[in-house]
């Protein structure tokens, strides 16, 4: 929706639209238990708990058939913390995420989680550690019990409707006529958006994964859920290895560090303020409200 080096016309339009809150795109983060594309290698060994840190450690990757994404890339996520990834669109952001879900290996070097390479990791002590929260549509036709319950199969209801609570979602949830029963339509139609984001959360939080990935939509929601949305997802992260692709500023003031990406590399990272003064990359998309 943003995009970095656009016209100067383009950019004023972009910032009045954000401004009054005209919402172009209908924003659904959603937790997808993406399949994870590759095989299990021989002789996989489950991960070992850890604290969560997640390190890229001399990464070159290609997609089939295409240039590089990234070169010798070396990132450290730390533990417990959360990280923001922003840049220009095609810096690689989300194939950051795709490497650490696995859906693809690194042609060479490593991706480790507290120090073991996850290529040689069992698939199914790789998925529960993480939970991915993105924009694309996740919502099935079934009740919001059924809904929440995805997250984690074993739930009980009192921790269902826990997760609902923690998510600022019980209370619209338990408004409406059948509660918990309430059958939310094909796509979650029968919701708004703001009440799938927040059932998505719900999701999320049911499910306790030590490793959150948020790929976050570029739509703004109208103020109140925003404020809840934004609540909620504070309360998700205290403690887990967080990762964000951000488009909010919001997001972005949040995190405890900032990747700025550019064309597969690390051009600046930290806190915000540290990088506003630094008036680099990130100064700039900041200054124009570009976070692609
Ligand atoms: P960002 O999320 O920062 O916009 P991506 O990680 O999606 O960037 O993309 C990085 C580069 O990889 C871009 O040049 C993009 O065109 C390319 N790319 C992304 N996904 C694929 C794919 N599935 N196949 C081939 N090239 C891809
Ligand atoms: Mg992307």
């Amino acid at each position: 929706l943003l995009f970095a080096y656009e016209p100067a016309k383009r950019l004023a339009r972009v910032r009045i639209s954000l401004e009054t809150g005209i919402v172009g795109v209908r924003m659904m983060f959603q937790l997808a238990d993406r399949p994870l594309t590759l095989a299990e290698k021989p002789g996989a060994k489950p991960l070992q708990a850890g604290p969560g840190e997640i390190r890229f450690d001399n990464v070159s990757f290609a997609y089939p058939e295409s240039p590089p994404v990234f070169e010798g890339f070396n990132l450290t996520l730390k533990a417990g913390k959360m990280t923001a990834l922003v840049g220009p669109s095609g810096s690689g952001k989300s194939t950051i995420l795709n490497l650490i879900m696995r859906m693809y290996d690194p042609q060479t070097g490593k991706v480790e989680f507290d120090g073991q390479d996850i290529s040689f990791a069992t698939l199914d002590s790789l998925r529960s550690k993480i939970a991915y929260v993105s924009q694309d549509t996740f919502l099935f036709a079934g009740t919001v019990m059924h809904n929440i319950r995805l997250g984690r199969e074993d739930a009980t209801d009192a921790e269902v409707i826990a997760a609902a609570r923690a998510a600022n979602a019980h209370e619209f949830i338990s408004a409406m006529a059948k509660g918990y029963e309430t059958e939310v339509g094909e796509n979650g139609s029968l919701l708004s958006g703001g009440q799938r984001q927040r059932i998505s959360i719900a999701r999320a939080m049911l499910r306790d994964a030590e490793i959150l990935l948020l790929d976050e939509a570029t739509s703004a929601l109208d103020a109140e859920s925003e404020a809840l949305f934004r609540d909620a997802l504070q309360q998700l992260t205290v403690g887990r290895t967080t990762i964000v692709i951000a488009h909010r500023l919001s997001t972005v003031h949040q995190a405890d560090t900032i990747v700025v990406l550019e064309k597969g590399k690390v051009q600046e990272s930290g806190p915000h303020k540290t990088l506003l003064r630094q008036g680099g990359l990130y100064q700039k998309l900041y200054e124009y409200q570009l976070m692609p």
